[in-house]
């Protein structure tokens, strides 16, 4: 009762009492339980789009600490890290971010002192250039990086980071934890739809089936995959995204060497997801406009 009043208040003083009224509603960050040393910070709670705080992080609690892949938006700051805290009392004491964008990384600049930043290092690259990490919080840049394969920690605590090729950016890590056989794939497998090519960083949407590809060639003995921004999935998800993706390529390649408009390359494309179950198609056009962009670029090398 308290409330509606409130909201009614608030209609009545216009839009930017509303505004007021959305930055108030309370930030819900879900928490999926995978075992007693894992848990993810789940993207947002299906069929609810405010409660998007970024991307899922995953929580690994060690001996010495816990370690963090991915920090979410900024503006989800605060309550992202009371549900770190919720979960585990120790320390932070390692960050690896999966890839450059603010919704992965929204929130390293919480994490001063010892903590460790770990990055692929184009995706250390393409952090210099954002704003969030000009200036002072140039300090918040990761230190560490590798190139093709890094290993962090040991036996039961071991991560293995590992780096396939260009697809949403240049420095998509995949990250597994072999004691959990679990992979958590970053926006390189996000969701079931079109992917986002982030070309302004490196991203490639010809590269992008080959190297998912790559992974699931590399990757073995693994049970639970957390995409960038769903719940978590499978092994065969990430392998009919593989296919997807190549179907996507080869849609768009068709209808470009036939002389077909982007547009007409994009109504193709719309068919060909139709016949992937539980795909949503609200970022398919962008994906060929991407590709199409790409091809005509000559699907430049970088
Ligand atoms: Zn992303």
């Amino acid at each position: 009762m308290k409330r509606r009043l409130v909201l009614g208040a608030l209609v009545l003083m216009g839009g930017v009492a509303i505004a007021v009224a959305a930055q108030q509603r309370p930030q819900v960050i879900d928490i999926a339980k995978v075992s007693d040393n894992y848990y993810v910070l789940t993207s947002s709670t299906p069929g609810n789009n405010d409660t998007f705080s970024g991307g899922n992080v995953g929580v690994f609690i060690t001996t010495a600490g816990v370690v963090l892949v991915d920090t979410k938006l900024a503006a989800w700051g605060d309550t992202f890290l009371s549900r770190v805290r919720s979960i585990s009392n120790k320390p932070v004491t390692t960050i690896v971010n999966t890839h450059t964008h603010g919704d992965h990384t929204g929130n390293n600049d919480r994490f001063g002192g010892n903590v460790e930043f770990v990055v692929h290092e184009n995706t250390k690259t393409n952090m210099a250039k954002m704003d969030a990490f000009k200036g002072d919080k140039a300090q918040f840049l990761p230190k560490r990086t590798f190139r093709d394969r890094m290993t962090l920690g040991r036996g039961a605590e071991q991560i293995d980071l590992y780096y396939f090729g260009r697809g949403h950016t240049d420095g998509d890590a995949f990250v597994v934890f072999p004691s959990l056989r679990l992979v958590q794939t970053g926006d390189l497998f996000a969701w079931k739809d079109g992917p986002r090519i982030d070309r302004a960083n490196g991203g490639s949407g010809v590269q992008y089936p080959q190297t998912i590809a790559k992974a699931l060639a590399a990757l073995k003995d693994i049970d639970i995959v957390v995409p960038g921004h769903s719940p978590l999935m499978k092994m065969g998800d990430l392998q009919e995204y593989q296919r997807y993706t190549a179907d996507l390529l080869k849609t768009v390649q068709d209808a470009k060497n036939s002389g077909k408009s982007v547009d007409e390359a994009a109504a193709a494309s719309l068919a060909m997801t139709q016949k992937y179950r539980g795909y949503a198609s609200e970022r398919v056009k962008v994906a060929v406009q991407d590709i199409f962009d790409e091809l005509n670029a000559g699907g430049a090398a970088r």
